[in-house]
């Protein structure tokens, strides 16, 4: 099946999509940025369904690359798909577990039956990975996925992060 790929400049939040993903971190208990954002609009009702999680599959929290669902609260998706980025590092190729966080996102949403997906830009605030490099892997990564998922919307938050992932689309 083939996966549209868009670019929108703008919040995560107010998407209508079946699912939001989250660039979260592996407590699942908030953070700064996108997550905190979702949550703040989501209310506690995804607070309360990661701690659930924390109690019971994931007691020493997400780990990095992989991604797992939860109510989408308030917001007009039915689902947030939680995803832990890698930190960036000069030192150590991460790509394979940024592009692994893409993958497991996109499987959990064919497992919920989620054909409309947003992505943030995973990883490139605060876990600092540059803009050019993680738009190449998101879109590399989702345009040679095996799913069923229609459309995998990129939300942008700002010009330059719009503007790496046009480029890196082509
Ligand atoms: P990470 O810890 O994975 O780097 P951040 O939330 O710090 O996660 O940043 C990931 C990306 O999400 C950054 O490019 C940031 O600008 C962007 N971002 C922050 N808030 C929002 C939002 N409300 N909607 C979409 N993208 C957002």
């Amino acid at each position: 099946m083939t996966t549209t790929l868009t670019l929108v400049r703008g919040d995560i939040t107010r998407e209508s999509v079946d699912a939001i993903v989250n660039a979260a971190n592996s407590s699942l208990l908030g953070g700064g940025g996108v997550d905190g954002a979702i949550h703040r609009r989501g209310g506690p009702e995804i607070l309360a369904a990661c701690r659930a999680l924390r109690a019971s599959r994931y007691g020493k929290g997400l780990p990095t690359g992989q991604a797992v669902a939860t109510t989408a609260g308030a917001l007009d998706a039915r689902w947030v798909i939680h995803t832990v980025g890698p930190v960036w590092s000069a030192d150590e190729d991460r790509s394979a577990l940024l592009a692994s966080c893409y993958r497991e996102s996109l499987r959990v949403a064919d497992g919920l039956g989620a054909t409309t997906v947003a992505f943030p830009a995973v990883s490139t605030g605060v876990y600092g990975w540059p803009m050019d490099d993680g738009a190449r892997i998101a879109l590399d990564t989702v345009r040679t996925a095996d799913t069923a998922v229609r459309e995998a919307r990129f939300v942008l938050f700002d010009d330059a992060a719009y503007r790496a992932f046009a480029t890196a689309l082509g």
